[in-house]
């Protein structure tokens, strides 16, 4: 990839688009093209394809995604799995028809299966059944990592992809219904601490063991498999640290300050029991991650504490 090079980032308003975007400007490249929702959509083939042959991007980075958290993706497999799988055919396809050399699809590890051995290597992938409250999100970001490797490897394009375990940090979705745990455990806590509740509703028992990778690492990751002339199909990119969501839970009433009480909601969804991914692929290329959770956390609680005050994100 060259500092000149025209580079398409798909999803640029989401937390990872928005996240590669900063990290791609902080390295020189300043050739970028973007489109919001409003312009483009990529679950439009035409459109897509008349996008690309418009600006002809030397190079196309696809953060677009519909994604969300266990309560989300349980209850809506049908259109995680029909908007993603379109947006994954329409840009990395659309991106080939035109003539883009270089691509780099980003999905995430619950596209491996739920009893993958742990830590979960790139090679888990298909070897058994998924986990069922991601399935649609799940096969939808299969299929287009996919449509990547066989492009590469039938018709010589550099199309590779990137499969971040759970990220978190600037620019995150608050929504207590939709989100992920790690946002909605800060928005709780905050809600709490803020009106004096006595109680923190949290779900599940808290026993899932996960691990949690600041965006920022993520995009700088992006970057260093995008500048290898010939990176691996796919490579998983984590911290390597894995808590429990109770562990979790404790860290960010800790650093938040709230002082209500935890109570756990066995009602609802546990989701995969474990999601370890390993990262040895990717530390042996020469990349490692430099936010630690600790870093990381009080930085989002203190940019969402920001938001709150600029009346950007609601309490
Ligand atoms: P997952 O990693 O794909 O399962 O998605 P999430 O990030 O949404 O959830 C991770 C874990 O956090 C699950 O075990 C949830 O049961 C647990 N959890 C605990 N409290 C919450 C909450 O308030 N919201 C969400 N989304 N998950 C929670």
């Amino acid at each position: 990839m060259h500092k000149t090079d025209r580079i398409y980032v798909a999803g640029h308003r989401g937390m990872v688009g928005s996240a590669v975007v900063r990290a791609l400007n902080a390295a020189g490249y300043a050739n970028l093209v973007t489109r919001t929702h409003k312009e483009l959509n990529l679950l439009d083939p035409a459109a897509v394809r008349a996008f690309y042959a418009d600006e002809k991007p030397d190079v196309a980075v696809i953060c677009a995604a519909r994604v969300g958290g266990i309560g989300a993706n349980s209850s809506g497999n049908a259109t995680f799995l029909y908007e993603n799988a379109l947006i994954a055919m329409n840009t990395v396809m659309g991106a080939y028809e035109a003539g883009v050399k270089r691509l780099l699809f980003l999905g995430s590890t619950c596209i491996y299966p739920r009893m993958a051995p742990q830590p979960i290597p790139e090679s888990a992938l298909l070897t058994s059944p998924l986990e069922k409250t991601n399935e649609g999100y799940a096969l939808a970001k299969i299929a287009g990592l996919k449509l990547c490797e066989f492009l590469r490897r039938d018709k010589g394009v550099v199309y590779h992809s990137l499969m971040p375990t759970n990220l978190y940090g600037t620019g995150d979705n608050y929504d207590v219904v939709g989100g992920h745990v790690l946002p909605t455990m800060i928005r709780k806590f905050e809600t709490a601490r803020v009106k004096g509740d006595a109680t923190v509703p949290l779900w599940g028992t808290g026993t899932p063991l996960r691990e949690f990778l600041h965006v920022d690492d993520l995009a700088a990751a992006c970057l260093f498999v995008l500048e290898m002339e010939n990176p691996p199909d796919l490579v998983n990119v984590g911290s390597g640290v894995e808590i429990t969501i109770r562990e979790l839970a404790e860290k960010i009433k800790a650093a938040t300050g709230c002082p209500a009480a935890i109570s756990w909601d066995s009602t609802k969804p546990d989701g995969t029991p474990r999601k370890l991914c390993d990262t040895s692929l990717i530390r042996s290329l020469g990349w490692s991650p430099k936010i630690s959770l600790e870093d990381g956390l009080a930085r989002t609680i203190a940019e969402y504490r920001a938001s709150v005050a600029a009346g950007t994100v609601r309490l």
